[in-house]
């Protein structure tokens, strides 16, 4: 088993992590950044950002459909679910490999690829392969979705952060804007009085699971590994 040694163990390079392991190298302290995963942080893979792409491309639609309150007319809007989710992946993709690109700057001893756990108050072992020694550890591990229970029987059905990024098509109950429910130009009424009853268009359930059997957490990617 290779033998190391640090100042500073940092366990996960998230953006928690790296920042840790940012400031601890800034201080001047050895620390090692180890990371179980595909790298590139939640909140790049299958979090913040590409939440926020696809919010952004509903609000698009959404602007679109009701611009005509203002005299702009744009014609029908058709939202293209597919070209919707690639540009989704494709920025996604662009994020994950930027965080992995600054990860692979970092100089090579000052980073381990694998499991850490602890094997002693001052010592973890990363994936049977690496002993290190630390002064101090810090665990920034984030957290990973949780499928209650009762709706694991569903098994593919059930999307969770992980998995709804992966997605071919936007299901037809998602693309049920404000517009569809109330008409494009109308305002928009407060939540109280919304009835998704009201919606013109068919809810339909996601059709026969599109995923992949068993996607694993946040690999289904086409980023780098
Ligand atoms: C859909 C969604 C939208 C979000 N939107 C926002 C938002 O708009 N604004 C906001 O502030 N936050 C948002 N969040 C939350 C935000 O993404 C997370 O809080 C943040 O990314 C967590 O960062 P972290 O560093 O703690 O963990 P992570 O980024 O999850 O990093 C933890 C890392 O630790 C690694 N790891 C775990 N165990 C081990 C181990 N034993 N050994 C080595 N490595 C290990 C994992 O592989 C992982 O890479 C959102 C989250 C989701 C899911």
């Amino acid at each position: 088993m290779h033998e190391r040694s640090c100042d500073i163990a940092v366990i996960g390079a998230g953006t928690a992590g790296l920042a840790a392991f940012r400031a601890a190298r800034e201080a001047g302290a050895d620390a090692v950044l180890i990371e179980a995963g595909p790298g590139g942080t939640t909140c790049a893979r299958v979090g913040c950002m590409p939440s926020k792409l696809l919010i952004t491309a509903a609000d698009a639609a959404d602007a679109a459909r009701r611009s005509g309150r203002f005299g702009i007319e744009t014609g029908p809007v058709r939202v293209d679910g597919p070209a919707v989710l690639a540009r989704v992946r494709e920025e996604r993709d662009r994020f994950v490999a930027g965080v992995r690109e600054g990860v692979a700057r970092f100089p090579e001893s000052a980073h381990i690829d694998g499991r850490a756990r602890f094997d002693g108050a001052a010592t973890l072992i990363v994936d049977a392969r690496t002993r290190l020694s630390f002064r101090a550890a810090i665990v920034a591990t984030g957290s990973r979705p949780v499928v209650p229970g009762t709706l694991r029987d569903l098994g593919d059905c059930v999307l969770t952060t992980d998995t709804l990024f992966e997605i071919t098509d936007l299901p037809a109950s998602w693309r049920c804007s404000a517009a569809d429910r109330w008409g494009s130009n109308s305002p928009r009424p407060s939540p109280a009085s919304a009835s998704p009853s009201a919606c013109s268009t068919p809810a339909r359930t996601l059709p026969p699971c599109a995923m992949p059997a068993s996607p694993s957490r946040r690999r289904a990617s086409s980023a780098p590994r």
